[in-house]
């Protein structure tokens, strides 16, 4: 599933090759791709409109059109946004987004959990202002950008007195704490920093919240640096794969020695997702 890095990946490429280019139309292939919104509805709001800038936010694709609205992707597990790459499987894009040029951008998705949205872009910068809930869509409620200004030592250790109880994993995969850390980034971060998945998020001394806090940054960094990891289905914009899972330091490692000390990396389960850690490096929480 993409993750920051790879997500950042994409809109770097796609910013490249589709800004100040004009929709002349947009088609749905899945009923499901617009929810709830009909693609018609989709299609209207687009056609015509200029793209000024993509971003991504939290692990959204963001296309900003010319008059304050803007075009979220969720690439969700396989979503794939492809742009001048010749050999795409028609039987598995979604919809794609026609350019007055001849040109277009191809949403490709196996197993169809990606979304896309046209929304008012000043919805996107709420930083965790909505209340959560089920009615909330998740681009309008994401958390602090790890890799921006705002996300300091002292925010970090702020949010974690106000969830003191949660396992630090699972805070670190709330998109509505923080946005765009998934599985991956989390296990590679708390291998570095040297703390266990499952320790409570207020037990952590201030040494321990400093390391996260550059181990966080470190990962994703790597991870960008790296166009992004490819385990499954992840490639760019230009349909490469990205060079981060040759880079793993205990991701998908179980059994084979800590880069750090030489103990077998040990797989678990935390919070439902697949996790490993190094059990000499990472010492697991005392009952
Ligand atoms: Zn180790």
């Amino acid at each position: 599933m993409p993750e920051l890095p790879e997500v950042e990946t994409i809109a770097r490429q796609l910013r490249e090759l589709v800004v100040d280019r004009t929709i002349s139309d947009f088609e749905s292939r899945w009923v499901r791709l617009t929810e709830p919104e009909p693609a018609e509805v989709v299609a209207a709001r687009l056609r015509g409109r200029r793209i000024s800038s993509v971003r991504r936010r939290g692990k959204f694709v963001v296309f900003d059109l010319d008059g304050g609205e803007a075009l979220v992707v969720s690439l969700r597990m396989t979503g794939k946004l492809l742009y001048g790459v010749d050999d795409v499987d028609e039987r598995y894009v979604r919809g794609q987004i026609l350019f007055e040029d001849g040109t277009a951008l191809r949403f490709s998705d196996t197993r169809k959990f990606g979304r896309m949205a046209v929304v008012d872009a000043a919805t996107l910068e709420s930083r965790g202002a909505s209340p959560p809930g089920p009615r909330v869509p998740l681009h309008s409620s994401l958390g602090q950008e790890p890799l921006a200004r705002g996300f300091t030592v002292a925010w970090f250790r702020a949010l974690l007195r106000r969830r003191p109880r949660v396992a630090i994993k699972v805070l670190l995969l709330d998109q509505r704490a923080i946005a765009g850390i998934g599985n991956i980034y989390a296990i590679e971060a708390l291998w570095r920093a040297r703390i266990h998945p499952l320790r409570k998020a207020g037990s952590l001394r201030a040494a321990e919240v400093a390391r996260l806090h550059e181990a966080i940054r470190w990962a994703l960094r790597k991870g960008i640096r790296l166009g992004g990891a490819s385990r499954r289905d992840y490639v760019d914009a230009r349909g490469n794969e990205g060079r981060m899972q040759r880079e793993f330091q205990v991701y998908a490692r179980a059994g084979e020695p800590c880069p750090r000390c030489g103990r077998a990396i040990v797989r678990t389960v935390v919070g439902g997702r697949g996790t490993f850690h190094c059990p000499r490096c990472q010492r697991s929480p005392r009952r």
